[in-house]
C-alpha cells in the first residue's frame, strides 16, 4: 500500500506524526546519539499527546491505533531517530504479553499508567538464552499465592528506566515444551536492581540494561495467562511486534536515502557536474529506492493483514527480515555515495549506518526469521 492508498484518517495520523518528528525529535537526534541519554523531554511530549502507548484499548483510555497507524507513527519517528523509536516502542512490545494474558484488573492499571507517563521494558534474553528463548534458567517459584523470582535478564531495552518489567521465567524445568512462564513485575518491587548499562553501538537513545532479580516476591495475579504459556506468549508478542520494527527500518532507510538524494544535486564531481548527473550515482540511488519500496509494500500489507486478523506470521517475519536488511544495504549506501561527508559524524547517514544493525538482530534475529519462513513453507 502506498501514501496514495492510505485512508484519510492514516494519512491525519502520518501528518501528525510526521510535524511531531521534525519538530521535536529529528533536531536532537545526534545529541542524543551522542550522549547517550534517554529522551526524556519527546516522551513526556509524546504522553502529552495520549500516545504514551499506542496499542493500549480505548476501553482503557488508550488511542487504540490499529496496525498501520502504529506502522505509520513508528516510520516517521524513526525517520527522525531510530534510538529515539527504540526508546519508546518498549512501551508497545512489552504491552503485547498484557493483552494477551492480563487479568482485567491488571491490564487497567498498566494501561493507565502507561498512559500517564510510566515506562514497560520486554526482558526475554538472558546471558545464556537468545535465540535459544527456552533456555533462560531465571526461575519463578510458586509459595502460597505469591511468585518469588530469581535470575537474570540482559540487554533489557528500557530496563534502567522502566517502572514495569515483563519477565520470561521457568516454572516448571521438568516440562521442556512448557517450562516457561510470563509475569509482570513492578520494577519498584524489593529485589529488583537494574544491573550493567550497556554502551552500544547504536540505537543509543535507547537505554539497555541488565535486570538482576533476587527473591522478587509479585502476587500470583501478576501471571500472564497461564502457567507454562510463557513460551507461546513470547513467540506470540514477536509475531504482533514485527511488522513494527519493520516500519522502524522503513522509516530509517527512507531517512538514508533522502540525505543521499539531497547531497548528490549540491556535491559537484571531477568534471565539474554535480554527483546527480553521473549514470552510476542515478542507477545505485534507483536500486536504493526500488528495495526501499518493495520493503515499504510488504511491509504495509503485512500490517494491513494484522488489522484483519488475517493469519500474517510468515508474512512478518518476511516484512522484518527483509526490510531490516533493505534498511542496513541502503544507510551503506549512503555512506558510500556520500564519500567522506558520509563518513563523517558531521552527517546523519554515519548514525543511520550504526543504528540500522540493531534492527536485524532484536525482536528474533533475521536467521530466526529466515527459520520462520522456511518453517511454513515446507510445511505440510
Ligand atoms: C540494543 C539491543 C536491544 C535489545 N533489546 C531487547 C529487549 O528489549 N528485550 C529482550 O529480551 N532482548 C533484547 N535484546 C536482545 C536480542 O533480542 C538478542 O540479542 C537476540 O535475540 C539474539 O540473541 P543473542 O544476541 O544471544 O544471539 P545468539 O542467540 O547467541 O545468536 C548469535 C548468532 O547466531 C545466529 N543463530 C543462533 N541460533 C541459530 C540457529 N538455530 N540457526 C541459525 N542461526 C542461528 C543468530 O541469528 C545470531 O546471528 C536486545 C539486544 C540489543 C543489542
Amino acid at each position: 500500500m502506498s501514501d496514495a492508498l492510505l485512508s484519510p484518517k492514516h494519512l491525519e495520523i502520518q501528518k501528525k506524526a510526521r510535524d511531531f518528528a521534525r519538530e521535536y525529535i529529528m533536531p536532537v537526534a545526534k545529541e542524543l546519539d551522542a550522549t547517550g541519554e534517554y529522551p526524556w523531554d519527546i516522551w513526556k511530549r509524546i504522553v502529552d499527546m495520549g500516545w504514551g502507548c499506542m496499542i493500549a484499548p480505548v476501553e482503557y483510555g488508550g488511542p487504540g491505533l490499529d496496525a498501520v497507524s502504529v506502522g505509520l507513527v513508528t516510520e516517521e519517528f524513526a525517520y527522525a531517530c531510530l534510538g529515539v523509536m527504540t526508546a519508546i516502542g518498549s512501551n508497545n512490545l512489552s504491552s503485547y504479553p498484557v493483552l494477551l494474558g492480563g487479568q482485567k484488573e491488571l491490564q487497567e492499571k498498566y494501561f493507565k499508567d502507561l498512559l500517564a507517563g510510566k515506562i514497560a521494558a520486554f526482558a526475554l534474553t538472558e546471558p545464556g538464552a537468545g535465540c535459544d528463548a527456552a533456555a533462560c534458567t531465571t526461575t519463578a517459584e510458586k509459595v502460597g499465592d505469591e511468585y518469588i523470582l530469581n535470575g537474570t535478564k540482559c540487554f533489557c531495552t528500557g530496563g534502567g528506566v522502566a517502572d514495569y518489567l515483563i519477565i520470561f521465567a521457568v516454572t516448571d524445568p521438568d516440562d521442556r515444551k512448557n517450562k516457561l512462564s510470563c509475569f509482570l513485575v513492578e520494577a519498584d518491587r524489593p529485589g529488583v536492581t537494574v544491573g550493567s548499562v550497556e554502551d552500544k553501538l547504536g540505537v543509543r537513545a535507547s537505554n539497555t540494561t541488565e535486570i538482576i532479580l533476587k527473591d522478587v516476591k509479585i502476587p500470583a495475579m501478576n501471571l500472564l495467562g497461564n502457567e507454562g504459556d510463557g513460551f507461546k506468549m513470547a513467540m506470540k508478542t514477536l509475531d504482533k511486534a514485527r511488522p513494527n520494527v519493520a516500519a522502524q527500518a522503513i522509516g530509517g532507510a527512507q531517512r538514508a536515502l533522502d540525505e543521499a538524494i539531497e547531497y548528490v544535486k549540491n556535491r559537484i564531481d571531477a568534471n565539474g557536474r554535480p554527483l546527480a548527473k553521473n549514470q552510476i550515482v542515478q542507477f545505485k540511488l534507483a536500486d536504493m529506492g526500488m528495495k526501499l519500496e518493495g520493503a515499504r509494500q510488504l511491509v504495509r500489507h503485512c500490517q494491513v493483514l494484522k488489522d484483519l486478523e488475517i493469519p500474517y506470521t510468515m508474512t512478518a517475519a518476511m516484512a522484518k527480515a527483509l526490510s531490516t536488511d533493505v534498511c542496513v544495504e541502503v544507510a551503506c549506501d549512503a555512506v558510500e555515495i556520500m564519500g567522506y561527508y558520509g563518513y563523517s559524524k558531521d552527517s546523519i547517514v554515519e548514525k543511520v549506518m550504526r543504528d540500522a544493525k540493531i534492527q536485524q538482530i532484536y525482536e528474533g534475529t533475521n536467521e530466526v526469521q529466515r527459520i520462520v519462513i522456511s518453517g511454513q513453507m515446507l510445511r505440510s
